[in-house]
């Protein structure tokens, strides 16, 4: 007879049980639901840790529990011999999410796949995978943090190195998270505006700088905090400090020794400054734009790229005058060319200035301001900026590791060359996310940490997407994936284009946003899609149809034939695959067999 308690579930206490699911007399078998509790957070179940016959339930539907409640007395079956329910201590399972010690549940070797058109099982399976469960992931951005439940959860023991405080790395706590909280203020603001066109209109905002601060760093601080109790509940051993490789087998973490059998490197990216720049707090990287010190009056967005634009798209909408110096002819450098000219069309009207072909040559800290300086064919006069935000790209932290101690090589750009299974040059210690290079991206990080966590686990994985999105949350937002055009006339890829204008879209039209527009580039012979680019509100979200469609080796009548919902943006999809197919009937483009 076993008495089964409620186990640990992190920083809940007195959670609620929602839902019974056993009752006196029936039989349960392992990983059996016995009941459902619900915190401010999710639901969870909690399993059975053996099999066996229930002889009372102890707890009722309302009822508060914590860590070593009571709830089940369970009279042993097959597998309880011996054994102690209570101190087996059986992670809860989340709704929708898996078991976890899921390790079992796929031999090594296996043929899996995970963005991967399977490895095939040959020599570079996971069975060639040195011994031992130590497992430290270096960094805890999306890669890392991602990497380090996975391992835990295929029942690794995981040590997650982070250097600063609040886990969660650059993209929730200084990237992606924040910024997008501020674009969605500037998208509110910019809407008020617009509204105007067919008849509302609006006093002018007020804006408090301070409460809009607190909003941004309460939306970072929900998913940080949820981290921290997703790491716990899945007894990752977060250590705090900077870690350096000291062999191949150990990190030094501000002075205290880690030994791991096998390491994940996600220690990601920095901005570039440019050297010439004085040190003034007005002169600010992305980080220091997203501490929203105040609204400037005048800001200078040096490097007309992702990060440039988006805060621009922000600082302009909270009423500065925004000015942006590109070193080359086109915004988003590596972008096709016809999905950035909507958007350079909508801040050409609404920032102060922009320059291409254009850089700084000085720049002077001054009391009224920063003097710069710029120089190239159209440079302008000297200007003088309230703020000036640098952001010409990112570099990889591969030069602040001491690597040459565990033998994993990296480049003068600090990137880490890995092969598809994300193993560096030493066969026991991988690398994911942004110090591996570009793309710089979180989602392409989290797929990469997984595959590394799992080839750990003996799973026999590879990274080989056919499509990785990248997508500006400028506004329009602008989005694409696979092959771009520019590429296809760079190597000599064949490629037909399918291109669906916004101005024949219902919901674009009504949506006063009518700019957009939609492309795929299609096989000529496969018909399968190759590409695709987006731009438009909501491009970012509706890039993920065709992201699914490379995957699944969709061609672009499959695309075409499936029903969309009438009237939406995702219709723009199917609407440009038929125009690959010649059965269009919104636009009159058919083609003529
Ligand atoms: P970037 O490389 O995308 O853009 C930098 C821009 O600065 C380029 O257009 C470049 O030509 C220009 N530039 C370089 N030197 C210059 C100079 N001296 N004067 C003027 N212009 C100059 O870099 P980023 O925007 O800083 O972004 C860094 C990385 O982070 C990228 O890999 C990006 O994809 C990623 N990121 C992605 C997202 C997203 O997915 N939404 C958001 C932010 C960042």
């Amino acid at each position: 007879m076993a008495e089964i308690k409620v186990p640990d579930i992190g920083d809940f206490e007195e959670v609620p049980v929602i839902e019974i699911h056993v009752a006196a007399g029936d039989e349960v078998e392992v990983e059996q639901p016995l009941v459902t509790l619900e915190s401010d957070k999710a639901t969870m179940d909690v399993p059975s840790p053996e099999a066996g016959t229930v002889k009372e339930v102890l707890v009722s539907v309302n009822d508060k529990v914590s860590e070593g409640t009571p709830i089940v007395v369970l009279e042993g079956g097959e597998g309880s011999e011996g054994s102690d329910a209570e101190e087996k201590d059986e992670a809860p399972t989340e709704e929708g999410s898996e078991a976890s010690g899921a390790g079992s549940e796929t031999p090594a070797g296996d043929a899996e796949s995970r963005n991967s058109r399977d490895s095939g099982g040959n020599s570079t399976s996971g069975r060639d995978e040195p011994a031992g469960k130590r497992v430290v992931v270096v960094g805890s951005g999306p890669g890392g943090y991602t990497a380090a439940f996975r391992a835990a959860d295929l029942g690794l023991e995981v040590t997650l190195v982070e250097r600063h405080e609040r886990i969660g790395g650059v993209c929730l706590n200084v990237g992606c998270i924040p910024s997008k909280a501020l674009l969605h203020a500037a998208k509110v603001l910019a809407e008020a505006q617009d509204a105007a066109e067919f008849g509302i209109s609006f006093s002018d905002p007020e804006i408090d700088v301070d409460k809009l601060r607190t909003w941004k760093e309460e939306v970072v601080g929900k998913l940080v905090g949820g981290l921290d109790g997703l790491a716990k509940r899945r007894k990752v051993n977060v250590v705090r400090g900077e870690a350096k490789f000291t062999s191949p087998n150990e990190l030094d973490v501000d002075g205290e020794k880690v030994e791991f059998d096998h390491a994940i490197i996600a220690a990601g990216s920095r901005t570039v400054m440019l050297p010439d720049l004085p040190e003034d707090e007005r002169i600010v990287d992305s980080t220091g734009a997203l501490e929203l010190p105040g609204i400037p009056k005048s800001l200078l967005v040096i490097g007309g790229g992702i990060i440039g634009l988006e805060m621009a798209s922000v600082y302009e909408a909270l009423g500065s005058k925004v000015t942006v110096v590109e070193l080359t002819d086109q915004l988003i450098p590596g972008c096709d060319p016809d999905l950035v000219k909507p958007l350079a069309k909508r801040v050409a009207d609404r920032y102060e200035a922009i320059h291409l072909n254009t850089k700084v040559a000085s720049a002077d800290a001054q009391k009224g301001g920063i003097k710069v300086k710029f120089e190239g064919d159209d440079a302008p006069k000297d200007a003088t900026f309230d703020r000036v935000l640098v952001a010409v790209g990112r570099r990889a932290n591969g030069d602040i590791l001491d690597l040459e101690a565990s033998g994993v090589e990296a480049d003068d750009r600090g990137e880490i060359q890995v092969g598809p299974d994300r193993r560096t040059n030493v066969s026991h210690i991988y690398a994911i996310g942004d110090i591996t290079g570009a793309p710089m991206l979180a989602h392409k990080a989290t797929h990469e940490g997984k595959v590394a966590a799992e080839r750990i686990a003996g799973h026999d994985v590879v990274f080989e997407p056919r499509a990785i999105p990248s997508v500006a949350y400028t506004d329009p937002e602008v989005a694409w994936c696979g092959l771009t055009e520019t590429e296809a006339k760079e190597n000599g890829t064949k490629y037909e284009k399918a291109v669906f204008p916004w101005q024949a879209s219902g919901r674009a039209l009504s949506l006063g946003r009518a700019e957009g527009l939609t492309k795929l580039l299609v096989d000529p012979e496969s018909r399968q899609i190759l590409g695709a680019g987006i731009v438009g509100p909501s491009a970012g979200e509706l890039i993920a149809e065709v992201c699914l469609a490379m995957e699944m080796g969709a061609d672009a009548e499959d695309i075409g034939l499936t029903i969309h919902p009438h009237p939406t943006l995702s219709e723009t999809v199917a609407f440009a695959a038929e125009m690959a197919e010649g059965t269009i009937t919104d636009l009159y483009a058919p083609k003529k067999s």
